[in-house]
């Protein structure tokens, strides 16, 4: 029996989707490329805003149109969020399935198939619907990891507490809690092993792992030791609170987690993706230093420069203690000798929000400009059903809204290329994604020289997977990676970086 997966939304919800891919090939099906030659074709669907919402129902639709042999069955936070409403008014979906549980995926498909020859011990689904519980982090095997070669994605925590005021994902994916430091650091030697190069840790808010309700770190509680980044204070604290008796906080259980990581052997890079500003556990920051192989690469949506509007949106920093966090982090890797020299700094910015003023997205441009991220995003508010800011009034018109993102876009636009001069001249590793076919036609066709040289794609440290800009790299047909072998998809080269081109920067393998 053959499926198709048909992939949407954010590094988390890939991470489902190569889990259903475990689970249902754990059953006897095959994953295929091909959805006219699929039996099921599985949508694994987004459910965070608007227009994602309705990208996934518009490919469940289309799957079922183009495909009417096969069974389209609609996974993912939609099918989460409104999976009893969906099943009312979808008839060509055949099941709905939350991703509370995502093993039991094998048993509610076997119940769509009644005919199918039966694999290990189903137990079929009797309902087209299937919506568990959000309980603990969906783990498994991942035998096919949808990232380019040699890059992956881990997942540590599920769910969140934070509450942003504009987000619906605890309404989607339900309270915080965290997986244990032995489980990620197993996970990580076996993907080490397996030959992973680039692990990029996701969750919610990574700066929260470990301090969910139920959470435990190596079976110590370690609830509410949630950092307060924004306290003055807070500048020199490790991580969690200094303890009654003045000894030295205890540390932050995402810091313990990255010593247990550190204590891995191996060529690998790891990569921190989400972590909210209101409780960045510093003390992660000298165990980061102290170990390359931990990037400086850090994504952290501040969303606005706005106390007000923060505050609005139910977080609790303003411009000023933010612009603190921004300053350490990047003294932390400062220091001479360090192999880095500098920080890809990353930020979110949410323009639009109710109660918005001219003066409160000011401070949003000036903070922005401030703080020079390497990159960042900019999108505008949306109106989220069950969250608290659908029912704030005082919204900004389109047009408004518009012109601000404009304005965010152009002071992004201004400072990328300079963050990334920082590189003019200097070698960096970069993690190969794919080959440039050179054409002949193109050679000869071209009005401008092609060398004989080989071009290939692929991100350097600088560069998260799918958000960031790329690396342009030239190569001899005789040149070899870091490994010896060709080079390819998967190989890491040491190249010098010779010019930035917008988010782009070219380099010349070494
Ligand atoms: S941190 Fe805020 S924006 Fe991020 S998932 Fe949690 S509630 Fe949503």
């Amino acid at each position: 029996m053959l499926f198709f997966l048909d992939q949407h939304g954010c590094a988390k919800n890939q991470v489902d989707g190569e889990l259903i891919i475990g689970y249902l090939r754990e059953r006897g099906w095959e994953r295929t490329d091909d959805p006219d030659a699929a039996d099921l074709i599985v949508v694994n669907s987004c459910g965070f805003i608007e227009s994602a919402k309705k990208e996934s129902l518009d490919a469940a639709l289309t799957a079922h149109a183009a495909h009417p042999r096969a069974k389209v069955l609609l996974a993912g936070c939609l099918a989460e969020r409104y999976a009893d409403d969906l099943a009312e008014g979808l008839p060509e979906v055949a099941g709905f399935f939350g991703n509370g549980d995502l093993s039991k995926i094998g048993d509610f498909v076997a119940g769509l198939f009644p005919d199918a020859p039966k694999a290990g011990g189903a137990d079929p689904a009797t309902s087209p619907v299937l919506v568990s519980p959000q309980e603990g982090v969906c783990v498994g095997e991942r035998p096919e990891i949808l990232s380019f070669p040699r890059s992956v994605y881990v997942k540590i925590t599920e769910g969140c507490d934070n509450w942003c005021s504009f987000c619906a994902i605890p309404l989607i994916r339900g309270r915080l809690r965290s997986r244990s430091v032995a489980e990620i650091v197993g996970e990580c030697r076996d993907l080490v092993g397996r030959g992973y190069y680039e692990l990029n840790f996701i969750g919610q808010d990574l700066a929260a792992f470990g301090t969910g309700d139920g959470d435990s770190v190596d079976g110590e509680p370690v609830a509410d030791r949630l950092v307060d980044a924004n306290a003055p204070g807070s500048r020199s604290s490790a991580g969690g609170e200094a303890a009654e008796n003045g000894s030295a906080p205890a540390p932050s259980p995402l810091s313990r987690l990255l010593r247990g990581i550190s204590a891995l052997e191996g060529d690998f890079r790891v990569r921190l993706l989400y972590i909210h500003p209101d409780h960045f556990p510093r003390d992660i920051l000298p165990v980061m230093a102290a170990d390359p192989r931990f990037l400086p690469y850090f994504d952290i949506p501040f969303q606005s420069g706005d106390g007000k509007i923060l505050a609005a949106m139910n977080r609790r920093g303003d411009a000023e203690s933010y612009k603190r966090l921004v300053e350490d982090i990047r003294a932390a890797f400062a220091a001479p000798g360090n192999p880095y020299g500098t920080v890809a700094l990353r930020t979110t910015i949410l323009s639009g929000f109710p109660g918005e003023t001219d003066e409160s997205f000011e401070a949003t441009a000036r903070f922005l400009a401030d703080i020079r991220p390497m990159w960042s995003g900019s999108f505008a508010w949306s109106e989220e059903e069950g969250t608290k800011a659908a029912d704030m009034k005082k919204r900004p018109t389109k047009k408004a809204v518009k012109v601000r993102l404009d304005t965010l876009l152009e002071i992004q636009r201004r400072i990328t290329p300079e963050r990334l001069s920082f590189f003019m001249g200097k070698t960096v590793d970069v993690l190969v994604e794919e080959l440039i076919p050179v054409s002949e036609e193109s050679r000869d066709g071209a009005d401008v020289d092609i060398p004989e040289s080989r071009l290939a794609l692929g991100r350097a440290w600088f560069q998260a997977p799918e958000v960031d800009g790329s690396v342009v790299l030239q190569f001899e047909d005789n040149q070899a990676d870091s490994a010896g072998k060709p080079i390819g998809p998967g190989s890491v080269v040491s190249a010098v970086v010779m010019n930035v081109n917008g988010v782009d920067v070219e380099a010349v393998v070494r």
